[in-house]
């Protein structure tokens, strides 16, 4: 089996781990209801995207 030859020291481990922090997830608001949603995404809240009603709202 191969086994690595050196123990990775702090400073690769960080390097390596640069890059794997989680972004913030972008929100905008609904232009219809006001609403935070996901860009490019169906308005929760109000079923609207781009100007009109997709889904019926529930409730
Ligand atoms: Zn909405």
């Amino acid at each position: 089996m191969a086994v690595p030859k050196r123990k990775t020291t702090p400073s690769k481990r960080g390097m390596r781990r640069s890059h794997d922090a989680l972004s913030v997830e972008s929100f905008q608001e609904c232009p219809n209801c006001g609403e935070l949603k996901r860009p490019h995404n169906l308005c929760p809240a109000c079923g609207h995207y781009n100007g009109r009603e997709i889904v019926s709202a529930e409730g």
